[in-house]
């Protein structure tokens, strides 16, 4: 047989033979998925799309992990069509669950005002718990600890594009830490006070803030307010080290005492692109727009014909969201001054 497992302290890994040795030296990368059992499905046409369009050449290893065990059915289907080795891990109940400091009556309140107000996963416990994960702890779990860098990948989700180069060796040799896909504005009623948590932050904690960040593309008025751009996280390559960080770590964890993803909704995705705008170089954050990709309900794909040919990619211009005004791409091209891709605005509305 091509494939071997082994069962140790509440994870499963599957080894795969490979096929080809890699050339020259690999990085140490994963892609991680965070997903339950009911996900499967869904998760596998994810899977697909990414082996088929970039993954079986380079067989990156593939981290899943659940807060609940994974099924028999789930760890058998995904194993199959990973082509690097993929590995199984239950999170810790710390790192999924209340902190004790929350007030679990107020934080209940949030919740029924928020069902009320009908605000996406307003009156969701786990949602919450999910996004706090992905802000905070998803970088500390031992299956991760080998890898220096990760792609995340989310149920639901198409590549639309071939990959043919290789991406994590791209971000090494090019000092990138943090890549995207998808841009946009954040629903402000999730996220009421996370600005003014991250400025008292910044005031006691200056020293971690880069003298070439990218404040611009987060704010309009040299950081007084949040101007909603986040970069969308269901999409990330990213380097684990941003997250493991001193600036980071110190910075997670005064938002998770202020409790804000109870008592409001504080989604990973601007929490994670304040910390890349802020800790991190301007030149260190990189677009990846020759990459299609879809997370419902928006696509990215490339709007150069060029591109589209060279790398194959089965998408329609058309839907492209990047230069759409409700994206933030066109604000990130512009406070880095890079070139735009020809025609753009023909896509803007
Ligand atoms: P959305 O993209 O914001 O609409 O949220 P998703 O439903 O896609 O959830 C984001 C990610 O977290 C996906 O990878 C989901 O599979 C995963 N996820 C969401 N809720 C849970 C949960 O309760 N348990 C586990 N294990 N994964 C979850
Ligand atoms: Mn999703």
């Amino acid at each position: 047989s091509s494939q071997s497992y082994e069962l140790k302290e509440n994870s499963l890994i599957y080894t795969k033979l490979k096929q080809e040795p890699y050339h020259g030296e690999k990085p140490k990368a994963t892609f991680v998925t965070l997903a339950r059992n009911k996900d499967l499905s869904s998760l596998l046409d994810s899977i697909k799309s990414m082996e088929d369009r970039f993954n079986h050449k380079f067989q990156y290893d593939w981290v899943f992990l659940n807060d609940d065990e994974f099924t028999e059915e789930f760890i058998n289907a995904t194993s199959i069509i990973v082509s690097g080795t993929a590995k199984y891990g239950r999170i810790p109940k710390e790192h999924w669950s209340f902190p004790e400091w929350i007030d679990q009556d107020k934080a209940a309140a949030v919740r029924k005002k928020m069902k009320e107000d009908k605000i996406i996963y307003g009156d969701s416990i786990s949602y919450r718990h999910m996004c706090r994960f992905e802000s905070g702890f998803f970088y500390r779990h031992p299956l991760l600890k080998e890898y220096d860098w990760y792609w995340r990948v989310e149920p639901q989700v198409k590549f639309f594009c071939d990959i043919d180069y290789d991406v994590f060796k791209f971000m090494q040799d090019n000092n990138k830490k943090y890549g995207f896909s998808i841009s946009m504005k954040e629903y402000m009623q999730t996220i009421p006070t996370l600005w003014d948590t991250t400025k008292k932050f910044l005031a006691k904690n200056p020293e971690f803030i880069h003298p070439n960040n990218m404040l611009d593309f987060i704010s309009d008025d040299n950081g007084e307010s949040f101007n909603r751009c986040h970069f969308w996280s269901n999409f990330e390559i990213a380097s684990l080290d941003l997250w493991r960080s001193e600036a980071y770590s110190k910075y997670f964890k005064a938002l998770d005492e202020a409790g804000g993803f109870f008592y409001e909704r504080w989604g990973d995705a601007p929490i994670h692109s304040m910390a890349a705008a802020l800790f991190l170089d301007r030149d260190e954050i990189h677009h990846f727009g020759e990459m299609g990709y879809y997370h419902p309900p928006y696509t990215a794909c490339p709007i150069e014909l060029d591109t589209r040919v060279k790398n194959k990619c089965y998408c329609k211009p058309e839907k492209d969201f990047t230069w759409q005004d409700y994206s933030c791409t066109l604000k990130f091209y512009n406070v880095n001054r890079l070139k735009k891709p020809q025609g753009w605005a023909q896509f803007s509305e």
